[in-house]
């Protein structure tokens, strides 16, 4: 059985593991309807659902193809730790990564994976051209659909095989972590992300006080790599709110030690390895991308939300900023967006957060990220994206007989 990272998304499904792009097509080119998974880090039915999973690891393509200056054909199916340290070899870079590097590029472009940093665009934006097999098995490249209905098109067009990414030259980066007060931190973001090349921060629930996070580039020799206490953190975040179940007061007092805890960070190293870290402890997630200028209400009303009526929540809430970009489903179509991300234990019911936060995030003008949970159906999203009907057309078009597109996709790609 197929189960996604979280073990929140299963089929009981066929698993084929094409060596090659001939066999591939092949198989594509079969009846049976089919999803493509990457990496299986999407919270969402966009995997599941189909007659056939397609794991596309074992494809026999190279990791990088043609490297040129600051564009390099490389195997979309690779891992993104893989394609960094093969790029680094060249000298090369991404511009910015996400949390994590576990995914597969074409599983981070689909669903529009970003990191943060208000000039700087989401994964699928650094796509510069692509080739796909169609859902009749044929080849197709982004000369034939154009390239902003593929940079971000949940495997509905077609199996993406190769993509020519634009790099940057390899760069290092310094990280700095430090404890604010959360009302500093909403006062001050927005120049935080006009003063740093990347800025985000995590909430505490319950504390007041958010970790802030910011990396510049740097030509300073690199240091240490620190000992990732986030595992340590998410756990004493636990066990404090397992305690608050016998004491709210001893619920306060671990939080107010695990802040005193705290200490900050200061780690130079590539850009890379001090972008991306590991995820051990599971979670389910929601996040929505919001106009900038909306962005402080809607994260006070979060708080007073989650303060107010959610004290079994104890996963930080994630704010980041991505810089806008020109693909049709991409959130960050159009202009900058602020990203708010919502946690819950994987074993524990996330639904009464959830559904309580989400509405907030819709009324405000929010996109959901396509991998991680959102309720919103087709009327809602064409509402979002100016040019979605015309990405569903296109869908249609390129696959008639809706090979690639399962009852749970069908609810957001058609009326
Ligand atoms: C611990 C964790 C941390 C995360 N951190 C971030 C983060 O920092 N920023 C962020 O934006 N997101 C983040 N995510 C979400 C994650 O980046 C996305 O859900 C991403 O899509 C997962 O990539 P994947 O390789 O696992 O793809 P999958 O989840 O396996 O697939 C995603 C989509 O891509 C399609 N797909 C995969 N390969 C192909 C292909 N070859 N051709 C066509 N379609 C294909 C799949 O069919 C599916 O629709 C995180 C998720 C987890 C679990």
């Amino acid at each position: 059985m197929w189960t996604n990272w979280a073990g929140n998304q299963r089929a009981q499904t066929l698993i084929t593991r094409p060596s090659s792009v001939a066999e591939l097509q092949r198989v594509v080119a079969q009846p049976d309807s089919l999803r493509v998974v990457g990496a299986g880090h999407s919270f969402t039915p966009i995997v599941a659902g189909a007659d056939r999973i397609l794991d596309l690891s074992g494809l026999d393509l190279p990791t990088l193809g043609k490297v040129g200056e600051n564009r390099v054909w490389v195997n979309a199916n690779a891992r993104l730790w893989d394609l960094s340290p093969a790029l680094a070899d060249h000298g090369l870079a991404f511009r910015n990564l996400g949390d994590i590097n576990a995914q597969s590029l074409a599983g981070a472009a689909s669903t529009a994976t970003h990191g943060t940093g208000r000039s700087l665009p989401c994964l699928a934006a650094e796509i510069t051209a692509a080739k796909l097999v169609g859902a009749d098995g044929d080849i197709l490249s982004t000369d034939d659909v154009p390239l902003e209905m593929v940079q971000v098109s949940l495997g509905l067009l077609g199996v993406l095989t190769e993509a020519q990414v634009s790099l940057v030259p390899k760069y290092n980066l310094r990280r700095r972590v430090r404890l604010a007060r959360i009302e500093d931190t909403l006062t001050h973001m927005h120049q935080k992300w006009a003063d740093h090349r990347n800025f985000e921060f995590f909430y505490l629930p319950f504390t007041g006080r958010a970790v802030e996070i910011q990396h510049e580039l740097t030509a300073d020799p690199e240091t240490k790599a620190p000992f990732d206490l986030d595992m340590i953190a998410v756990k004493a975040l636990k066990l404090a709110r397992n305690a608050g179940r016998i004491s709210p007061g001893l619920r306060r007092m671990l939080l107010h030690l695990l802040t005193l805890a705290q200490s900050d960070e200061d780690y130079v190293g590539e850009s890379w390895r001090v972008l991306c870290s590991d995820r051990r402890i599971r979670f389910k997630e929601m996040e929505y991308h919001l106009p900038p200028e909306v962005a402080e209400d809607v994260l006070q009303e979060v708080l007073t939300r989650l303060h107010r009526n959610h004290q079994d929540i104890y996963f930080p809430i994630e704010v980041r900023q991505t810089a806008g970009d020109t693909a049709c489903l991409s959130p960050f179509q159009g202009g900058p967006r602020i990203s708010i991300a919502i946690h819950s234990d994987v074993d524990e019911d996330h639904a009464p957060f959830f559904d309580a936060i989400e509405p907030l995030l819709v009324e405000a003008g929010g996109r959901p990220h396509w991998g991680k949970m959102h309720s919103l159906t087709y009327n809602t999203l064409s509402e979002l994206y100016p040019d979605f009907d015309r990405f569903c057309a296109l869908r249609e078009q390129l696959d008639p007989a809706g090979k690639f597109l399962t009852p749970a996709l069908a609810r957001l790609f058609q009326p």
